[in-house]
């Protein structure tokens, strides 16, 4: 049988003693360095900060950054509560209806994109009187304005969009843009882009184009007494929906008001 040992602890400690004060030296040594380290970014920074103080006070060519900001759409689903708009023959469909449900597709569109902001006149069936949409979007200092419509005649078909009769270059680009991407989605006629106010020859806009501060237009989706415009819209609701959303995405990019960062 083994004769059991005792454990000599004095002897431990002076084996194990130096080696454990050789690693804990080691352990300590590394940290301190690893602090160094960590603050040589930070001195460079500095002095390329001075660097860049000192050039752009030397050189106008440097402009200050102007912080990012989000564009600002405002989606306007026209009608609503009382007012029904138009309304096919037996009444059984109406068009404050289909403006809303077009109106929500548009706005999700619009929200998956980054850095947009979308305002809605309404989300709802509810009343909201059209100088109140208009102000929604002023005190908003919304970016764009689109207001979503369907038509109604004894025997229209097809989408118009109407602008202001004095409209801006960017209105007439935005109406535009924007029956392009519909008609690749799909849509029984393309009546154009029409200025003023249907049967009006002229003389009044559309209010929610007139008194917006903004570039807007109305997009006359279909006629609720076509079949098949309403056949489309039923069908097509998600197509057109980024078609709209596309169509603006597209402009604000192209003209350069818009990047993945937002508006500059
Ligand atoms: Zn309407």
């Amino acid at each position: 049988m083994a004769k059991r040992r005792r454990i000599r602890w004095d002897r431990v400690l002076i084996v194990f003693g130096p080696i454990f004060l050789l690693i804990l030296l080691i352990h300590v040594g590394c940290r301190h360095r690893g602090e160094t380290e960590s603050s040589e970014p930070d001195a460079l920074t500095s002095v390329d900060s001075m660097e860049l103080t000192e050039s752009s006070e030397t050189s106008e060519a440097v402009p200050a950054q102007a912080p990012f900001r989000d564009l600002i759409v405002v989606v306007d689903p026209g009608h609503g509560g009382k007012d029904s708009g138009a309304t096919t023959k037996d009444e059984s469909r109406l068009e404050k209806d289909d403006n809303l449900r077009l109106g929500l597709a548009v706005a999700e569109k619009l929200r998956s994109y980054p850095h947009i902001q979308v305002i809605m006149t309404r989300d709802t069936d509810v009343f909201v009187g059209l100088q109140e949409r208009c102000d929604i979007a002023n005190n908003a200092n919304a970016d764009y304005f689109i207001s979503l419509h369907r038509n109604v005649s004894k025997n229209g078909k097809g989408v118009e969009i109407w602008i202001n009769n004095d409209y801006t270059p960017m209105e007439k680009l935005l109406a535009e843009y924007i029956m392009e991407w519909l008609e690749k989605a799909g849509i029984s006629d393309n009546r154009g882009t029409q200025t003023g106010f249907r049967n009006n020859n002229g003389v009044d806009d559309y209010m929610v184009n007139s008194h917006t501060n903004m570039p807007s237009c109305l997009i006359e989706m279909g006629f609720m007494n076509s079949l098949e415009d309403n056949r489309n819209f039923d069908d097509k609701l998600d197509q057109y929906a980024d078609a709209i959303s596309g169509a603006l995405i597209e402009l604000v990019t192209d003209k350069g008001i818009y990047t993945q960062d937002g508006v500059q």
